[in-house]
């Protein structure tokens, strides 16, 4: 029996690289994407490339209809429910806290922490009523590790969700459903590229391994995360950054 993964967010940057990864190990995917058609259909030939199955759900994470829509549409696909599921889906813009709107705030929580509860609620739901043991990874971010102005309203969603991923791991544990967190460093993506287009360099000066991660660094330890060599890990959070925020 084939193994079904959801993957929020895989219309580009890392979560395009998660699909393909676990395309790669073997799994059907299911991925969402929220404005980017375009993006959506390269991930899919990506995926075809990888020699796998993979498909797009249009699905807006902090909508609670659309969430167990998907989650129903992607079970039908599957023809089982879901074993894995990654919360991968998130946004991130710089502001001031003295400037920072409402509406922005209300975004940013919403997308990050809200649709990673929605989908887990939902996703975890489906995986106890089939009797199967899952495994949720929660993608959070390394910036929690410090305070970096100008990102109060992401750090505080990142925050959110790492604390989610105990609580959720306790909770969840006894259905034989294992719920981790994976907090990248620094990431060269699209978008990060687009922010700066020296973001490579700046990073890699200062992170101990001396280079930028890439999306495939991520991918490593989610699929470690979402499989059975990591059977007996639960509620846990692995840095992935390189050693730039573990360093004093
Ligand atoms: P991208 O901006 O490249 O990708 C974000 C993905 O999330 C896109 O597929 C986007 O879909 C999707 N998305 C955004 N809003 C929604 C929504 N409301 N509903 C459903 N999907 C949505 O980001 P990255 O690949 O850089 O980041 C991926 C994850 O990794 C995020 O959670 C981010 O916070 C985290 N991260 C990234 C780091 C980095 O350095 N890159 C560092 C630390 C953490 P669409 O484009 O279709 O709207």
């Amino acid at each position: 029996m084939g193994r079904h993964a959801i993957i929020t967010g895989g219309s580009s940057g890392i979560g395009r690289h998660l699909v393909t990864a676990f395309v790669a190990a073997g799994y059907d995917v299911a991925f969402t994407h929220f404005r980017e058609e375009a993006g959506a259909a390269e991930t899919i030939a990506e995926a075809a490339a990888a020699g796998g199955r993979a498909r797009a759900f249009d699905s807006d994470v902090g909508e609670e209809a659309a969430v167990a829509r998907l989650m129903d549409e992607a079970a039908e696909w599957f023809g089982d429910a879901p074993d894995v599921l990654v919360n991968n889906a998130g946004i991130q813009t710089w502001s001031p806290l003295l400037e920072l709107t409402q509406a922005r705030w209300d975004a940013v929580l919403r997308t990050n922490l809200t649709g990673c509860f929605l989908n887990t609620r939902e996703a975890a739901k489906r995986m106890v009523s089939a009797g199967k043991r899952g495994a949720i990874v929660n993608i959070g971010s390394g910036c929690n590790k410090l305070a970096f102005p100008g990102l109060v309203d992401y750090t505080a969603s990142k925050g959110g969700v790492e604390q989610f991923t105990k609580v959720a791991a306790v909770e969840l544990g006894p259905h034989g459903i294992r719920v981790n967190c994976v907090a990248p460093g620094a990431i060269e993506t699209e978008r990060t590229k687009a922010e700066a287009p020296d973001y490579a360099e700046t990073w890699g000066r200062v992170t101990p391994l001396r280079r930028v991660g890439t999306p495939a660094d991520i991918a490593g330890p989610v699929l470690f995360l979402a499989g059975a060599n990591a059977g007996f890990v639960t509620g846990q959070t692995i840095w992935v950054d390189g050693g730039v925020f573990t360093q004093a």
